[in-house]
């Protein structure tokens, strides 16, 4: 799953530094590891690399995440892998 890829910047992708309390969930649960820890506070470090599946907005417990799951690229290369056509390739 890593070697999968956003178009580049169309993620709906957002985060609130100010609102995170550092937990780590988020890092936690990316399947892409768009989040790294750093003091205390996560940062995205590859937002290209977000599915939008959700995973993080989902777990984080102050709703410093925001995305729209579903929509866009992610969606497309979901699809085209249950009817079996090649990708669209800047998704990948
Ligand atoms: S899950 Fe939320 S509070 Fe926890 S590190 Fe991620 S953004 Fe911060
Ligand atoms: S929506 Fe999914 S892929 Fe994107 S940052 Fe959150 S957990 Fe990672």
């Amino acid at each position: 799953m890593k070697t999968l890829r956003y178009i580049a910047g169309v993620t709906t992708l957002l985060l609130d530094v100010e609102t995170c309390v550092g937990c780590g969930m988020c890092q936690e649960v990316c399947p892409h590891q768009v989040f790294k820890l750093r003091a205390k506070k996560t940062e995205i470090v590859d937002l290209d690399a977000c599915m939008e599946c959700g995973a993080c907005a989902t777990n984080c417990l102050v709703s410093a995440i925001s995305v729209t799951p579903g929509v866009g690229c992610a969606s497309y290369i979901i699809q085209t892998w249950f009817k079996g056509k090649a990708p669209y390739t800047k998704c990948c």
